[in-house]
């Protein structure tokens, strides 16, 4: 009979354990959901990128080529499988030829437009990449890497409500001088100029051995472009440019607060050369702009 007491005992012992373990997990597991829930993470998918700048930096894509064109619609097809409408302004441009001849090319810029979570509101953040490359290259670096962010950003916010409408925009032509930026700030109206608020501008971010990314801007002071990158990691600096060129420079020209994440201009950086390929491409680069941008822009 005592032995039976214990044995009982003992099993109402085991099962008050199990219940109240198992309620014990439960309530932690439940803990944890609303937790993430409140502090929305958004992370960049490393792999999606990387198969981005496979695909582009599979071909050279100068100014008016075919292979230009091919990289367009590449984008084209999957920033519509993420749920989009694209627009694309076309421009031309004469060009030399080898024999010194002129030569009009042709291009185009993809446009994107996600709506502000207040249909009304129009003010508008760009952010953009340019997705031809110098005639000695494949731009892995110089710019599918820009172009896999941008792209990964508009795949993460597309069903997040935004302050500002965004605008993802794919520059042709930068190579030949911001051929597609200055056409497409050009065709703005004044009002529609106003309305943009701040440019993000990414171009050549992710080469190993090359400096981390900065944050460029055309004085190398703060401006609004920088406020919004409020979720930037303390140790990506802002520098005054010291890149050749990049869609940025324009818009900082109209008045528009605008930036660059970019790295270092110096003997490291193998942009417009062979040397520019996906051996080179360092994802961890990748994923820190990326969810740099994408969490800054999350609300
Ligand atoms: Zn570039």
């Amino acid at each position: 009979m005592k032995n039976k007491c214990i044995k009982l005992i003992l099993i109402f012992t085991l099962i008050s354990c199990y219940v109240f373990s198992g309620c014990t997990s439960l309530s932690f597991n439940n803990k944890n959901q609303s937790t993430v829930a409140n502090n929305v993470t958004r992370e960049s998918n490393q792999k999606l990128m990387m198969n981005t700048i496979k695909s582009l930096a599979a071909n050279n894509r100068t100014f008016g080529s075919d292979n230009e064109k091919k990289a367009y619609e590449y984008i084209e097809n999957k920033i519509q499988s993420y749920g989009y409408k694209t627009q694309t302004q076309t421009f031309s441009f004469y060009n030399h030829t080898s024999d010194n001849k002129l030569q009009l090319k042709s291009s185009q810029n993809l446009i994107v437009i996600k709506r502000s979570k207040a249909n009304y509101n129009k003010e508008a953040v760009i952010i953009c990449a340019h997705y031809d490359c110098s005639e000695n290259s494949v731009g892995a670096n110089d710019n599918a890497s820009g172009v896999s962010v941008v792209m990964e950003t508009a795949r993460l916010l597309k069903n997040v409500p935004s302050n500002y409408e965004l605008r993802f925009i794919f520059f042709g032509g930068e190579e030949l001088g911001g051929v597609g930026s200055n056409h497409y700030i050009k065709n703005l109206s004044s009002n529609d100029k106003k309305n943009i608020k701040a440019v993000i501008n990414i171009d050549s971010i992710a080469q190993k051995g090359g400096s981390k990314p900065y944050i460029f801007t055309i004085s190398g002071k703060k401006n609004f472009a920088v406020t919004l990158l409020e979720r930037k990691p303390k140790d990506m600096n802002i520098k005054k440019t010291d890149r050749e060129f990049s869609d940025y420079v324009a818009f900082d020209a109209n008045k528009i607060p605008a930036l660059c994440i970019g790295q270092a201009y110096d003997k490291n950086l193998k942009i417009n050369s062979p040397q520019d390929t996906i051996s080179l491409i360092d994802e961890s680069k990748l994923k820190l702009v990326a969810d740099t941008v994408i969490n800054s822009l999350s609300n």
